[in-house]
């Protein structure tokens, strides 16, 4: 009998390592490229740089690179994809921070599909809405949006440290720079505290990290002397496309602030830099509560292994994924989405086969701002009423559960 049962156990554990062999022999193709090293002295070199202005989030910031010329040159593009991409940078404008531009690695790279402009975008240009989430009407006053009962979204500028091409907000994004001055974020900290039931205020843009340390701690200070904000919440890229930003001052001011939670958008392994994993250590020694939201993008992340790789990555660094956003009916960005049953799918291909703090939820945005909903792959085969119940386990073994449960009848209190 005991050797029935040895022999059960190795099954068992042969299976379980057959299962995940195919994966870890992908993740060893994986190691980081370092190629970004050379990219980094021709940066330096063509925007007259040194060593210390690349450590400087400022300076990536005033050398952002806004039209196509550099990377043209870089990547060795034709006249005519230059050409192409100009013609799209004219209705939607590119930027890209130096330490990005120094990891695309090529034209067709995960990062290079993200932050590059395409013609597929004015391919797409009629498909979709400008702003699918509605929330141009879902704002009582100005820079505030309000979707749920006890929370708001307070945006406070239209700056990224990179603009990503499937942005949700990139109708906000225009042709110039513009953070809201403090005095015009009055109205919105007055509606905040005139609303007792709003306890949670999710600070976003743009990306709220552009702005100075001095702007931020204006904000917080406002938002922690109203006494029933309980969370504040950062949602944030600036930690991917320049890790630099994160200095000694934003952490004083997490510390100070205590507790804020930090949202990440992250969406590929490839967007994990020594750099940006050093800047998110500082984070977490600082206090901070870090989760990461990622986006579902055709070509880029629609892989079961690279989603299992990015959210494994994460958690390994003290991100917890939180969200996997199907993408939106943006203008603009049909070719970035895939169909709902994929996204399915990739859960369901996480589900047992890595940790549970591993996966986050997959979640479609309902139209005209109704919310998101949760999407999970099928567990039960049955009514939950039945007896048994029915249930698919991640193996996809059918499996008879039995629903017993005391009628309150027979549950007395002697
Ligand atoms: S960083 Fe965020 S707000 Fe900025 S372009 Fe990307 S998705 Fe949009």
């Amino acid at each position: 009998m005991n050797e029935q049962k040895n022999d059960q156990g190795a099954e068992h554990v042969q299976r379980l390592t057959e299962y995940i062999k195919p994966y870890i022999e992908k993740k060893k193709q994986w190691q980081p490229d370092l190629s970004h090293l050379d990219l980094k002295a021709t940066l330096l070199k063509n925007l007259g740089g040194t060593e210390k202005d690349w450590t400087s989030w400022q300076w990536q910031m005033a050398h952002r690179l806004t039209t196509i010329d550099l990377i043209a040159d870089l990547f060795n593009l034709t006249e005519v994809e230059k050409q192409e991409i100009e013609s799209v940078t004219l209705h939607h404008r590119m930027a890209l921070s130096p330490f990005l531009a120094a990891h695309l690695a090529s034209m067709e790279s995960p990062l290079a599909k993200q932050f590059l402009p395409s013609v597929l975008e004015l391919k797409h240009f009629c498909d979709g809405e400008p702003d699918p989430m509605n929330e141009g009407h879902m704002s009582p006053v100005p820079h505030i949006t309000r979707r749920y009962p006890d929370r708001v979204i307070l945006k406070v500028t239209n700056v990224c440290g990179s603009y990503c091409r499937f942005c949700q907000r990139r109708r906000d994004h225009g042709s110039t720079d513009h953070h809201i001055p403090k005095k015009e974020l009055e109205p919105a900290f007055e509606y905040i505290a005139q609303h007792e039931e709003i306890r949670d205020v999710l600070i976003t843009g743009g990306d709220p990290l552009t702005l100075t340390n001095e702007h931020l701690e204006f904000i917080f200070e406002k938002l922690r002397q109203i006494s029933h904000v309980e969370l504040i919440r950062i949602g944030t890229r600036m930690p991917v496309v320049i890790p630099q930003r994160v200095d000694s001052g934003l952490t004083e001011l997490i510390k100070k602030y205590a507790p804020i939670y930090i949202n990440l958008h992250v969406n590929h392994y490839m967007e994990i830099s020594p750099e940006m994993k050093s800047a998110c250590h500082e984070l977490l020694m600082s206090g901070a509560v870090l989760g990461s939201q990622s986006v579902l993008l055709r070509g880029i992340n629609d892989s079961d292994d690279v989603l299992r790789y990015l959210f494994q990555s994460l958690l390994a660094i003290g991100i917890r994924p939180y969200y996997l956003f199907h993408a939106k009916d943006i203008s603009g960005t049909a070719h970035f989405r895939t169909s709902v049953a994929k996204g399915v799918q990739h859960i369901k291909s996480l589900r047992g086969f890595t940790s549970g703090l591993a996966i986050p939820s997959y979640v479609v945005n309902m139209p005209g701002g109704l919310g998101k909903v949760p999407l999970l792959p099928q567990t039960y085969l049955s009514s939950l009423e039945d007896d048994p119940i029915l249930f698919q386990t991640w193996e996809n073994k059918t499996v008879s559960y039995p629903n017993k449960t005391l009628s309150s009848e027979v549950i007395t209190d002697d």
